[in-house]
């Protein structure tokens, strides 16, 4: 950071952690389309293979776009934080292709034949098919309990030696349940295991997990960090400086998951904007929650910003706000639920989530299709749940959307 004051706002280091000075004084960092960059002298290269001048080399390796935009990440988690040192944490972020890709880094980087990563129910559904049909067959298992019930977790842990890496997605689709991460890090911490957390659906302005001792920070920036949609991305944050730099780099670079200039410069413009664009999405995404719950044709509204969730007093404690995820069945079921996601006008029939319009998707059929319809119904995935991410639209707007729709069904 080049100011000599700390910036108060996450907007402002949003805006203004990263950016490099470059040769034509661009404003804005540039889309570095280049594969390769070059050396002066023998020596010049020499010292940047061996780290002793840490100019970009390759771009597998590493890019001026990509830096600006995990140094942008990095800042946003660690904002107001402090370190075991007492000093302001020290976050390393890698970008990578996709949010697949980082949370394969993330598991291929701790884990090894043998070991067990313990997690909870309702996780994204890529996570979960990573685990199951990718981890399962290098000999990395995986322990599925629900993480909302401590003893659960302790009794785990106990038991089980094998257990390495806690894994926590909170809040998780589409019923958004929520985890406590203080909590369960304590217990994981008690035998020193690894935590990681998925923090998408939070963003670091809803939710900062390293405030409570995890190791690992993982985004799917695709979503709100991106923010419109334009392009597929993850991010790895790691505090252990010397792990993120061996084993997890190792992993990332071997692999050749990383991102690309022109996906990394749209994350940057995208990031600058995230405390305007949550505050209004957590805003809107109240009021739609409430609108829905007293609405005659609604059966029930999963929205952790409503006291009736059962996770309500967690995510209290550790977001901001609620977020802008929800979901909801109606009272006709599957198909009331059919016939108003296609009455809709101005809200989106998409997946994905975090962009500036509102999504709906049907998650049986779509994000959680690949689950056993006995599994889907134990994460509370019934036929007619209807999954919603609301977007920054104006708010009068939205709620005519589904008064209009919801009078068709
Ligand atoms: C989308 C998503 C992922 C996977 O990310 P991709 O960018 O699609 O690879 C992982 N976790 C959560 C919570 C997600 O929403």
């Amino acid at each position: 950071m080049k100011n000599s004051f700390p910036l108060t706002g996450i907007s402002s280091v949003a805006i203004h952690a990263s950016g490099h000075d470059n040769a034509n004084f661009a404003h804005l960092t540039p889309i570095y389309a280049t594969s390769t960059f070059t050396f002066d002298t023998a020596q010049q290269g020499w010292d940047r293979f061996a780290g002793a001048d840490k100019t970009t080399i390759y771009s597998r390796w590493g890019n001026p776009t990509f830096t600006t935009a995990e140094e942008t990440i990095a800042a946003l988690e660690a904002f107001e934080l402090t370190g075991d040192d007492g000093k302001p944490l020290q976050l390393k972020a890698l970008l990578h292709a996709s949010g697949q890709a980082a949370m394969a880094t993330l598991f291929l980087g701790t884990l090894q034949a043998g070991d067990t990563i313990l997690s909870h129910f309702s996780l994204y559904g890529g996570t979960h098919e990573l685990m199951l049909k990718v981890l399962a067959d290098t000999g990395i298992k995986t322990t599925i309990i629900d993480m909302r019930n401590l003893n659960l977790v302790e009794e785990a842990i106990k038991k089980d030696p094998s257990i390495k890496l806690v894994h926590i997605e909170t809040p998780a689709n589409p019923t958004i349940r929520c985890v406590d991460i203080e909590a369960v890090t304590l217990l994981a911490k008690q035998k020193e295991l690894l935590v990681s957390v998925d923090n998408t659906f939070a963003t670091p302005y809803l939710q900062q997990p390293f405030k409570y001792g995890v190791d690992f920070v993982f985004h799917s920036t695709t979503k709100f960090l991106n923010g419109h949609g334009t392009a597929i991305g993850g991010v790895l944050l790691g505090k252990d400086l010397e792990l993120m730099r061996t084993s997890i780099w190792k992993w990332h670079v071997l692999l050749g998951g990383n991102s690309n200039p022109f996906d990394a410069f749209l994350l940057t413009q995208g990031m600058k904007t995230l405390e305007l664009r949550m505050e209004r999405h957590c805003h809107n995404a109240m009021v739609v929650a409430e609108f829905l719950a007293k609405h005659p044709a609604i059966h029930h509204v999963n929205y952790n910003g409503l006291d009736t969730h059962p996770d309500y007093a967690i995510s209290q404690k550790q977001m901001r706000h609620p977020g802008a995820l929800m979901s909801y069945e109606l009272k006709g079921g599957l198909e009331a639920g059919q016939r108003f996601i296609d009455a809709l006008q101005m809200c989106v029939r998409a997946v994905s989530l975090g962009t500036v319009d509102t999504l709906v998707s049907h998650p049986a059929s779509m994000s959680h299709a690949s689950l056993k319809k006995e599994e889907r119904l134990t994460y509370g995935i019934t036929d007619g749940l209807i999954r919603m991410s609301v977007g920054i639209e104006n708010i009068a707007d939205i709620l005519t959307d589904l008064e209009q729709a919801l009078k068709r069904v």
